[in-house]
């Protein structure tokens, strides 16, 4: 799998992507014009510290349009069909373009394995030979002249494709919130976890608003996760507890040490 930040470049995301979020955040709260606004950011008259503390309260008091004005685009590729099902889910603030099964004729189709089949010697046998098969009577097909779009209904969901995504901050944000969670699907999470490092690369600031939903939300809203087995925030039915605890006033001090 490779995924790769291709647009915007670092300099563009470091000279305007935060003074964007100001500038559509800013419009909202001043007497001045949008146009007035963004010479006042361009000649540099906005200290870097206001347009951060500004779009830092934008972000955590859910004032979450104004980072709608920012895009980044990512191109993917050698990711599973399985995968690319998922991603396209995602319906609001995102464009896909995915590589075409109907006019791509695959002379060597590629394929995603799973590590618990990989770790199979037997199990990795009987994908390599469904994979086989699946090859072998899609090039019969075409062959045959059946066209592609109907041959490739043998492929299986393992069989790799490539995508363009191009997605706004806010729906971004959304998106890592849940395929960081330790309950999604490995694979996408693996692909969000190197979106994220290509954030990292352009803007650590951009970057570290990529994170599971439980972090912003304080705790784990997910119910396979009531045995609290991840542990990167407590299960809102422990915070409840806790809550309903102190209200009637059974709470005792118990230190992490005990807790565990
Ligand atoms: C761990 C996990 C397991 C999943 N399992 C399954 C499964 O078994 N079967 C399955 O079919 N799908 C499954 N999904 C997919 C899931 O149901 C969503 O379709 C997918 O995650 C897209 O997210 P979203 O609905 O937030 O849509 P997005 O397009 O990302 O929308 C962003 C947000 O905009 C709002 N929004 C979007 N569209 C509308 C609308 N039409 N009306 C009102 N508000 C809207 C919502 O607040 C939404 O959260 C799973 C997803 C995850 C993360």
């Amino acid at each position: 799998m490779q995924v790769s930040l291709i647009f915007p470049p670092a300099e563009m995301v470091q000279r305007y992507y935060k003074e964007m979020i100001y500038l559509a955040a800013r419009t909202c709260y001043s007497e001045k014009s949008p146009q007035q606004i963004w010479d006042d950011l361009l000649s540099d008259s906005v200290k870097p510290e206001k347009v951060h503390s500004l779009i830092e309260h934008v972000i955590d008091s859910g004032h979450h349009s104004t980072i709608e004005h920012i895009n980044f685009s990512f191109a993917i590729s050698g990711v599973s069909r399985a995968l690319s099902h998922q991603l396209v889910r995602h319906r609001i603030g995102i464009a896909f373009d995915q590589q075409s099964q109907r006019y791509v004729k695959y002379k060597d189709p590629l394929y995603v394995t799973p590590p618990t089949i990989e770790q199979s010697e037997e199990a990795s046998e009987e994908f390599e030979r469904f994979r086989d098969l699946s090859e072998e009577v899609y090039n019969r097909f075409l062959k045959l002249g059946v066209p592609a779009e109907d041959a490739r209904f043998v492929f299986p969901n393992a069989v790799t494709t490539n995508l363009i995504m191009t997605v706004n901050l806010r729906q971004l944000m959304h998106m890592a919130g849940l395929r960081l969670c330790t309950l999604a699907q490995w694979e996408i999470r693996q692909m969000f976890k190197l979106i994220r490092k290509e954030m990292m690369a352009v803007s650590p600031y951009f970057g570290k608003l990529l994170v599971p939903k439980c972090v912003p939300l304080g705790c784990c809203d997910e119910k396979r996760n009531e045995d609290e087995h991840c542990r990167i925030r407590p299960h809102r039915n422990t915070v409840f507890k806790v809550f309903e605890d102190y209200k009637a006033g059974r709470l005792v001090h118990a230190s992490p040490k005990d807790a565990s």
